[in-house]
């Protein structure tokens, strides 16, 4: 029988080591709860009707077709064996056990909203195509309601867009309401100028893209300003309900009137660390993420690898980068091993530098001492996301997709069911 490998979810850690174990004398078992792989860097753009969300979230079985060695299954982990070295796996309720000899555990993030779950009702966030999908139903929906709105203020609450959060996230779905009222929808209601919506971005610390160098935090915020973004910093979100927010800057309360929130602050890693972390005393920081020895695998249990969003390691941020090479780090070890080269080596990070977009044409572009911005940047940003993009079909019709939205005017992915606008109107009055 060959070596097991379990890799716990098909984000870009465990894709990655699932590829780079393609020629190895293993049996990989892939398991997600979801079909596919999300390519989540353009889920923003899912949300305000640039791609549709085949063309960020092929079907993993899709991906990995052609990998013989791999096989893919559907279902949540719930549990982890590690002394009997199996997973414990939930598919629709249905209960089944997936042993392994090695596990690569790359079961990402969730949205964090800092002891408030509460206001995920009225401020989704953006970490899923679910996610994606209802605030497309949101945002659309907020402009066919403002059509239908009579009274002057009401209408304005249904044009107010309240992005929480000014990292790179927050930053770009900001940018893109902003540019989709003032450009895409020009001409499209008869009751009001959809250029009069108002985007509003909060932030509670002083600065957007906190990750970012000095000088590009300055320049995205003087772009999304001159997009008509209204960027409050150093503001604290206190509340959420339907109709807006509470929030308080230097101790004065005030209020945000706005039907759409979104939120786009904070992660929280998945329950999967902790519970992983408890079995053998390590330590899980406050987002969540486990402590693990500098070769990625978990203490005491060298057959066990916690990679990307999940890991906590010298202090390495959430990004994909991370996550693609630590997951390619895992399948090396693993190969490794079975060559019977068993020393341990550590995890090295190669920083390939950081990019976040503000609308069409502008970006910004962070690369070891390069620093770009404007048109040059979001060049750069469209090749490597291009380059980067799970599978030729993707990129060919996020090539498409893009084309219609940057160099034209429309938005092909409008599309909101009717079972969307209708719940909203109900559940609103
Ligand atoms: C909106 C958004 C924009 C981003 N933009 C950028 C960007 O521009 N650049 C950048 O570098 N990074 C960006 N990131 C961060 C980047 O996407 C993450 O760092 C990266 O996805 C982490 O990879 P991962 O494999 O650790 O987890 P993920 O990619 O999150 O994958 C986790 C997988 O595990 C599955 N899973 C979770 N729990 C279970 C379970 N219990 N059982 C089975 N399956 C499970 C999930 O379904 C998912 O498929 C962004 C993130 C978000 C949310």
């Amino acid at each position: 029988m060959s070596h097991r490998v379990a890799i716990v979810g098909a984000g870009f850690g465990g894709l990655f080591a699932a590829r780079a174990l393609r020629r190895a004398p293993v049996d990989v078992t892939v398991v997600d709860r979801t079909n596919h792989h999300l390519f989540q860097p353009l889920l923003y753009q899912v949300a305000t009707g640039v791609l549709s969300e085949g063309d960020v979230a092929p079907a993993i079985r899709d991906v990995l077709r052609n990998q013989r060695n791999a096989r893919v299954l559907l279902g949540e982990v719930i549990d982890v064996d590690l002394q009997a070295r199996e997973l414990v796996v939930d598919t629709v309720g249905e209960r089944s056990r997936i042993a392994y000899d090695s596990l690569i555990v790359a079961a990402g993030a969730a949205q964090s909203y800092f002891g408030h779950d509460e206001f995920a009702v009225h401020a989704p966030g953006m970490k899923t195509i679910d996610d994606a999908l209802e605030l497309r139903g949101r945002i659309f929906g907020a402009f066919e309601l403002a059509e239908l709105e009579a009274e002057a203020k009401r209408r304005d609450t249904w044009l107010t867009f309240v992005v929480v959060g000014a990292g790179p996230t927050g930053v770009e779905l900001a940018g893109q309401i902003a540019e989709l009222s003032r450009r895409a929808l020009k001409r499209d209601y008869r009751t009001f100028d959809p250029a009069d919506a108002r985007v509003i971005l909060v932030e509670a610390a002083g600065k957007v893209l906190a990750p970012f160098p000095e000088p590009l935090q300055h320049r995205a915020r003087h772009d999304l300003e001159r997009l008509g973004v209204e960027v409050r910093l150093d503001t604290l979100v206190t509340g959420v309900d339907e109709e807006g927010l509470d929030v308080t800057r230097d101790g004065v309360d005030g209020r945000i009137d706005a039907r759409t929130k979104i939120w786009a602050a904070g992660v929280q890693a998945s329950p999967l660390g902790a519970m992983i972390a408890g079995q053998v005393g390590a330590t899980v920081d406050r987002a969540g993420r486990v402590s693990v020895r500098p070769d990625c695998t978990l203490p005491g249990h060298p057959e066990v690898f916690v990679i990307g969003d999940l890991m906590r390691l010298d202090g390495l941020p959430g990004v994909a980068e991370v996550a693609m090479q630590s997951g390619a780090h895992a399948a090396r070890t693993i190969a490794r091993r079975l060559r019977g080269d068993t020393r341990g080596r550590p995890f090295r990070y190669r920083d390939l530098g950081t990019m976040a977009t503000i609308s069409r044409f502008r970006a910004v572009v962070s690369i070891g001492r390069v620093r770009l911005t404007g048109l040059a940047a979001w060049l750069t940003w469209l090749l490597v996301h291009l380059v980067f993009l799970t599978g030729f079909k993707n990129r060919f019709a996020a090539a498409a997709n893009w084309a219609v939205a940057f160099l034209g005017h429309g938005r092909r992915q409008r599309t909101i069911t009717e079972r969307q606008v209708f719940a909203r109107k109900k559940e609103l009055g």
